[in-house]
């Protein structure tokens, strides 16, 4: 029996998640869930899962929904608390965190504190203080299963390697980590992307995801945060990781070991393989996903990224690089920027600028970012973003 709390059951992530929980049967229970503001579908949620807990973080969503709420359910205040509370609940065996940004990160913490099972699908934390929320896992025995396709591909390839609780030493047994980008839907597209508007950025060629990720992956700026989720996940340092755009998204990812062997993990992209291996591992059940049939693929390719057409996958790795809060800035910064390029307040290029100049004014600090420090940071970038929009300073960037 698998108790399971999904912080962010409303997005892609958690639907995705009911769906294989479903499925699974009986053994598997969700016992809490949370949303923002997705109120319609949180009460179908409520209703056929029948968690013990639930929480919007959006007041006004809370306000429309708690009369509605079923007996059995206890609907809690519209705060971060309450999800602080649910992602460590004694008795929850897994906490599904499919929340996107920043507001997944004090969640994790107190799911990481209390020893939990983490399937992880927000990567904003990772980014802005992966090393130190790993060593936290390794104080308090808790694991992290990553969920995302690239990440989870990768720790399937390292099954029975190592523990996840740990991945000490696992460098010195791998050569090279090859991530693997669809390429987002410009990879092929020869005009300035200054023009790209967010219905173009957000039509992506092969996952269907929610619009954060979505936008990350068209300035493959997802592939940069994977990439600092990945080192500091596995402990790699950057020069073992490799960036590979794969247009068939069919190859997740794959781990070179010393040897020259290469595992690789394929598999039609479709989300519920690596969300059901989070929620199943370490075993693996039937799932109603479609087999990748290799005669109909026939052809992979795989090309070098192109940092000049998309200099948010270079900031990434130059944040990485410099260490410290620059990747909190980086992750406060981009979500800032996307959110105002949905918005149309910015064009797609200004994105990258717009990281680029508060990347620039970021003190430098010595060190792996401390829980603390990395908050901090994330506020201050914030801030310091809104600045540059509306100074719009970010428009000098020579970038
Ligand atoms: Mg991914």
């Amino acid at each position: 029996m698998k108790n399971i709390v999904i912080l962010g059951s409303t997005g892609s992530i958690g639907t995705s998640s009911l769906d294989v929980i479903a499925r699974l049967g009986p053994r598997y229970k969700v016992i809490g869930i949370s949303a923002n503001n997705n109120t319609d579908l949180f009460l179908k949620q409520i209703h056929s899962f029948h968690p013990r807990f639930a929480a919007v973080l959006n007041p006004e969503s809370y306000e429309k929904i708690k009369d509605q709420i079923p007996e059995g359910t206890r609907l809690l205040p519209p705060e971060i608390d309450s999800l602080i509370f649910m992602a460590s609940l004694p008795s929850a065996d897994l906490v599904i965190s499919g929340v996107v940004g920043a507001v997944g990160f004090q969640p994790l913490v107190s799911a990481i504190k209390a020893g939990k099972t983490i399937a992880l699908a927000n990567k904003e934390p990772m980014v802005m203080a992966g090393k130190t929320l790993m060593k936290e896992c390794e104080r308090w025995q808790a694991s992290i299963i990553p969920v995302d396709s690239e990440p989870s591909a990768i720790f399937q390839c390292l099954a029975g390697m190592a523990n996840e609780h740990t991945y000490h030493n696992l460098a010195q047994d791998i050569s090279k980590v090859i991530l693997t980008a669809s390429g987002g839907p410009f990879a092929k597209r020869k005009n300035s992307l200054s023009t790209v508007t967010p219905g173009e950025a957000l039509n992506h060629p092969r996952w269907r995801m929610g619009k954060k990720i979505t936008v990350d992956s068209a300035t493959l700026m997802n592939k940069g945060f994977e990439s600092i989720e990945i080192m500091n996940l596995f402990d790699l340092p950057e020069k073992k990781i490799q960036i590979v755009i794969h247009p068939q998204s069919i190859v997740h990812s794959a781990v070179e070991f010393n040897d020259g062997a290469i595992l690789a993990q394929l598999g039609e992209p479709d989300m519920r393989v690596p969300i059901q291996y989070a929620i199943t591992y370490p075993l693996r059940m039937e799932s109603p996903v479609k087999k990748l049939n290799l005669f109909d693929i026939a052809k992979l390719e795989f090309f070098e990224p192109d940092f000049a057409k998309f200099p948010c996958l270079e900031l990434a790795l130059t944040a990485a690089r410099a260490g410290g809060i620059a990747p909190a800035v980086l992750s406060a910064t981009d979500e800032v920027a996307v959110e105002a390029f949905l918005k149309e307040e910015i064009k797609f290029t200004d994105i990258a600028k717009l990281v680029y100049t508060v990347l620039k004014s970021t003190p430098q600090t010595r060190g792996d970012a401390t829980l603390n420090q990395a908050l901090d940071a994330d506020e201050w970038a914030r801030e310091r973003a809104k600045e540059c929009l509306q100074s719009k300073t970010y428009k000098k960037a020579l970038i």
